[in-house]
């Protein structure tokens, strides 16, 4: 947070940036530019807002011109002429789902790493060429300008990280060994490009297999904001021929989240109409939508489930959430390394002497520091 390097590359003028770009442009490039990762940021910079990514040489692919050289990616449907859409498998609210969309939320619930096939139907063929990109954005305003990536621990570890996608990337194609992983060069922002292949004889779509390498709630990553999957159908130079979305949550439990997410919306429909007095109407808004008891003890991952908390007054908000905080590193962190810091706290922490050398335990500090915070 200290260091000087973040502060600067926040503050960078415009202008300074074009001169940077420059400077990179004229210098000579690497194609492979093209291919590779955004620029990596230290751990410290994946916890902060932003900071505009450092200056790549500009690179003449597919890229150029694609729809992804704005910087807030379009999320309206565009069918095209070639009435372009999405179709998703039939598939149930079971407990043992992993992956499973919903037509009225239009939004996949699916488990992390795990297949999740998207169909895209055209009515007429594309030109010779053309490619499928996914993207992922955040759905709220607030977030919408940060790029989606996974969180550190996730991107670190060798789970999930034997293939060639780059660790950083959250959405992936499965068993397709033509998939290209880019960040644009503007905007960082991550995609996954396949080309397009016509529906096999008999059948009228192209299925698509997507993984999601983190879950909605990583901490440092999408950090409970949720998330739009934009799938755009283009030609070989980059113009938009379709564009769709859909909503996504990766979670431990997509069925039962499913099935909840649908009752919410259901009840809200019911509350905004006027009611119509049946006695049906009034008995299922009146039924409690979550019985998270129930819920945990048949779902192994029933801690996923989110709940709110009203808390009066902002001193005791900030002290529940440092609580709620260090619950969620907590969980981040592997047990043998858990292990590691307690026998060994981490260097870092010595810098804090007002915290008095007497105070070894993270835990304990976080008591200190709460006793204290009336005055910030
Ligand atoms: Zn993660």
């Amino acid at each position: 947070m200290d260091e000087p390097v973040g502060n600067e590359s926040i503050t960078f003028s415009q202008e300074s940036f074009h001169y940077l770009w420059n400077l990179m442009a004229g210098q000579p490039t690497e194609t492979e530019n093209c291919l590779m990762e955004a620029p990596l940021f230290d751990e410290e910079d994946l916890f902060e807002e932003p900071t505009i990514p450092a200056p790549q040489a500009p690179c003449h692919s597919s890229d150029s011109g694609s729809s992804l050289t704005s910087t807030v990616p379009s999320t309206t449907d565009y069918p095209g002429s070639l009435n372009f859409s999405l179709k998703f498998q039939q598939s149930s609210t079971a407990k043992s789902v992993t992956c499973t969309y919903s037509p009225e939320l239009n939004k996949l619930f699916c488990q992390l790493a795990k297949t999740c096939p998207v169909q895209m139907v055209v009515e007429q063929a594309p030109p010779p060429g053309a490619l499928l990109r996914a993207v992922a954005v955040y759905k709220k305003s607030k977030d919408v300008a940060d790029v989606v990536r996974r969180c550190p621990h996730h991107e670190r570890t060798t789970e999930n990280n034997e293939g060639p996608a780059p660790a950083g990337h959250l959405v992936r194609v499965e068993g397709n060994n033509q998939a290209r992983y880019l960040a644009d060069n503007h905007t960082g922002r991550h995609s996954v490009l396949v080309p397009y292949e016509p529906p096999q004889v008999g059948s009228d779509i192209t299925t698509v297999l997507f993984n999601y390498m983190c879950n909605s709630s990583c901490m440092g990553g999408m950090n409970r904001r949720p998330i739009l999957t934009i799938i755009t159908l283009e030609t070989q130079e980059g113009q938009l021929l379709g564009r769709r979305s859909f909503e996504v949550r990766v979670c431990a439990c997509p069925g039962r989240d499913r099935k909840n997410e649908e009752e919410n919306l259901r009840k809200n429909e019911e509350k905004s109409k006027p009611a119509p007095g049946t006695k049906r109407t009034v008995k299922e808004a009146g039924l409690p939508v979550q019985r998270p008891e129930d819920s945990k003890k048949s779902c192994p991952g029933g801690e996923e489930e989110v709940f709110t908390l009203q808390v009066r007054g902002k001193e005791r908000f900030e002290i529940l959430k440092k609580i709620n905080d260090g619950l969620e590193l907590s969980d981040l962190v592997p047990a043998a390394d858990a292990e590691r810091y307690r026998q060994k706290p981490p260097a870092k922490s010595t810098k804090k002497e007002k915290d008095g050398p007497g105070v070894p335990k993270k835990g304990k500090r976080l008591l200190v520091k709460e006793e204290k915070s009336d005055s910030d």
